[in-house]
């Protein structure tokens, strides 16, 4: 590069990612805190932002933005930043797609794991001197089980595999809008059954399918209605997958046997959210995807995006490729 590029970081990034943005020849350009009014005059003059979840990255800011020729995002949602604007303006916008999938498959395992040990009830039981807790038994094995997996994507089919390989359960899936051509190698031993068969015959069922419109309150009263008394239902997609009063009841009516959540419709909980209350539940704060390893993972390929730019390359997952046509990268070398 002839010129510095200036990086700009709403929020801090880890040392490995600025290391790489600084060996490229970047300067990095830190705002004091995210907040619209401490960034707005940094943009100007910036010519990417490598961007975490603290800021919306809106219309107007890419208007104030001239020289910005790339967003890329930390994580796998592009949803805090106008796309179509950023795209209008010729602003190339990467996510980082599939670098969190093991992280989230772990954190299901742990949640599933923990559920059917009853880690919680364990644990709160010795610290409170009442050890015999161990004569009753209540500890679950996962192999022979069958997991129900709604959505076969990236987390979805590893979760599988991790299970059917591990503890030799039954593996079903849930997939409708999954191409025939990959439901091969990755669903080996996974069988493909509709939702209905899914919720009836699985112990524990396990959400992994984005928020749309559609899949808002995908699992509800029907849903529950249909699972067995003692299935747990895991959830590390997005919270309003699941429609929380519906789990509510379906917990304190003991039409199923627990929950293992580690998104809610509403982050943080309000005080007053009944889960909060419930002993069959396991909470974790959207932190699937937030391991050590898993941060620097997800800056790192952000920080490449924004080099592989300035380096004339096209960078990895680009969320709207029609900015391509814009003439300004007309040169990009393609993948
Ligand atoms: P993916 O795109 O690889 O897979 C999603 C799958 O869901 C696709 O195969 C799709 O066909 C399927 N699907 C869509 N609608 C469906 C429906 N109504 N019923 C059944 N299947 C449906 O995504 P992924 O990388 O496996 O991630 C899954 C979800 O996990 C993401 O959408 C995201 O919301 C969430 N996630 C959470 C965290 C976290 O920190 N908790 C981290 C990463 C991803």
């Amino acid at each position: 590069m002839n010129t510095a590029k200036r990086v700009l970081l709403p929020q801090p990034i880890e040392a490995e990612a600025v290391a790489l943005l600084e060996e490229a020849g970047c300067e990095m350009v830190a705002a004091a805190d995210p907040k619209p009014e401490t960034v707005i005059p940094l943009l100007p003059d910036i010519h990417a932002i490598v961007l975490r979840t603290g800021i919306k990255i809106t219309r107007e800011l890419i208007s104030r933005a001239e020289k910005l020729q790339i967003i890329a995002r930390t994580g796998g949602g592009v949803d805090n930043v106008d796309v179509a604007a950023a795209t209008e303006k010729g602003v190339i916008v990467t996510s980082n797609v599939g670098v969190n999938t093991i992280s989230v498959v772990e954190h299901a395992l742990a949640l599933i794991l923990a559920l059917s040990k009853q880690l919680s009830l364990m644990d709160r039981s010795v610290r409170s001197g009442r050890f015999s807790i161990r004569y009753q038994n209540l500890p679950r094995d996962l192999r022979g089980q069958t997991l129900g997996l709604m959505g076969f994507g990236r987390i979805g089919s590893t979760l599988g595999q991790a299970c059917r390989q591990i503890f030799g359960m039954k593996v079903l899936a849930y997939d409708p809008y999954l191409p025939d051509a990959l439901k091969g190698a990755a669903a080996d031993g996974v069988a493909f059954v509709g939702l209905e068969s899914l919720l009836r015959q699985s112990d524990i069922i396990s959400v992994h399918i984005p928020l749309t419109e559609k899949t808002r309150h995908a699992v509800g009263e029907k849903e529950f209605a249909l699972m067995k008394p003692e299935a747990l239902l895991i959830n590390t997609s997005r919270g309003a997958v699941v429609d929380e009063a519906a789990l509510v009841k379906a917990l304190e009516q003991k039409e199923i046997g627990g929950a293992g959540l580690d998104v809610l419709e509403q982050e943080p909980p309000s005080a007053d959210n009944r889960l909060l209350a419930l002993e069959n539940v396991i909470l974790t704060p959207h932190t699937a995807a937030l391991t050590r390893e898993c941060v620097i993972r997800m800056a790192t390929e952000a920080a490449e995006c924004v080099v592989a730019v300035f380096q004339g390359k096209e960078p990895l997952n680009i969320a709207d490729r029609n900015v391509l046509k814009n003439r300004r990268w007309s040169q990009l070398m393609r993948r």
